[in-house]
C-alpha cells in the first residue's frame, strides 16, 4: 500500500497574442488601452483578456469612443472588481485554467465530476491502467489512530495482492493477449479497489466556475479531501489572478466570496 498525499499543478494558463489584439484595437479605436502595457500596468494575461472581455462590451477602451460612455476606470484592479460586483460573470468565461489533481481518489472525481459549465475533464481509465498498488491518502487525524491504520492497511494490501492474483489468474501478462481482453478484465479488476483509491485527472475550469466551485468546496460541509484540493486550488488562484480572487475572506479553510454567483 502507498501512502500518498493530494496534490494539485497548475499546467496551463491563459495567453494573449498581443499583436493580434492590437491589430483589432486598432480597427475599433482602443490603441491607447493597449498603451498602458508600456507603462507595465497589465502583466497577467489572465486579468488582461477578462478586461479586454468586459470592455469589448462597451467599447470601453477610453471615453468617447462611444458617446455614451463618458469615463473609462483606468485601474485594472477597479474595473475586475466592478465586473464582480455587478455581476458581469459572462467576461470571466474566456479565462481558463488546466489543473492536474493527482492523486486524488474515486471520492473526490465523483463529486468534482458534479460541477458541470466550464469545464474539461480527463480522467485517468482504470480500464486501461492496471492497479498494481492501491495508492491512498489517510488525512493526518486517521494517521495518529494506530488501531485504524493497522486494520486498513491490512484490508488494502489483502486487495492489492487480490489484484496481483487475478492479474495472474487471468493469464494478463502473458505472451499474446489481445489488449481488448487486458481492458475487459482489468476494467472487471477495478470493481475490486476502494473509493479511497488514488488516480489523477486533469481538469480546467474558467473563472467563472472556478469562483462558484471554490465557494462550494471549501464550505466546512464540503467532504474533506475536495476541501483539501479546493484549497490548494483556489491559493493558485489567488496568486495567478489577485483582482479576481482577493474578494474571498477565508475562515478555516472556508473561502467565502464578498461577491456570490457572478
Ligand atoms: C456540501 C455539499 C454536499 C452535497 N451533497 C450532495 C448529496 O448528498 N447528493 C448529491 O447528489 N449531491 C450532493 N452535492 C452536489 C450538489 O448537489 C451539486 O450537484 C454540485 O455541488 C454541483 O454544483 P451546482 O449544482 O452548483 O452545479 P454546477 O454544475 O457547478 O453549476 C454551476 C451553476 O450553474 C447553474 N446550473 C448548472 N446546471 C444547471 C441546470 N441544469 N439547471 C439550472 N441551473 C444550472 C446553477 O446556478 C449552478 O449553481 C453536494 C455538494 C456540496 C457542496
Amino acid at each position: 500500500m502507498k501512502s500518498v498525499q493530494p496534490e494539485v499543478f497548475l499546467v496551463a494558463r491563459p495567453e494573449i497574442d498581443y499583436d493580434q489584439l492590437a491589430a483589432y484595437l486598432s480597427e475599433v479605436g482602443g490603441e491607447k488601452w493597449l498603451e498602458k502595457l508600456d507603462r507595465g500596468d497589465l502583466d497577467s494575461d489572465a486579468l488582461n483578456l477578462a478586461e479586454f472581455a468586459g470592455r469589448l462590451c462597451y467599447r470601453s477602451w477610453e471615453p468617447g469612443l462611444n458617446p455614451n460612455v463618458v469615463r473609462v476606470r483606468t485601474d485594472q484592479d477597479k474595473y475586475l472588481q466592478n465586473i464582480l460586483a455587478s455581476a458581469h460573470g459572462s467576461v470571466l468565461e474566456h479565462v481558463s485554467f488546466s489543473f492536474v489533481l493527482h492523486n486524488v481518489s474515486r471520492v473526490f472525481s465523483h463529486e468534482v465530476v458534479r460541477h458541470r459549465p466550464g469545464v474539461a475533464i480527463s480522467q485517468e481509465s482504470l480500464r486501461f491502467v492496471r492497479l498494481a498498488d492501491i495508492p491512498f491518502w489517510f488525512p493526518d487525524w486517521a494517521l495518529a489512530d494506530a488501531e485504524l491504520m493497522k486494520r486498513s492497511t491490512a484490508l488494502l494490501e489483502q486487495m492489492e495482492e487480490f489484484q496481483r492474483w487475478m492479474a495472474g489468474h487471468f493469464g494478463l501478462d502473458e505472451e499474446g493477449v489481445p489488449f481488448h481482453e487486458k481492458k475487459h478484465k482489468t476494467s472487471f479488476m477495478r470493481r475490486f479497489a476502494p473509493d479511497g483509491v488514488a488516480t489523477g485527472l486533469l481538469w480546467t475550469a474558467n473563472i467563472r466556475t472556478l469562483r462558484h466551485t471554490i465557494e462550494a468546496r471549501t464550505d466546512p460541509g464540503a467532504e474533506e479531501e475536495i476541501r483539501l484540493v479546493f484549497g490548494k486550488i483556489a491559493e493558485l488562484m489567488r496568486a495567478e489572478a489577485p483582482a479576481l480572487f482577493s474578494d474571498y475572506e477565508i475562515t478555516d479553510g472556508a473561502w467565502i466570496p464578498k461577491w456570490r454567483k457572478v
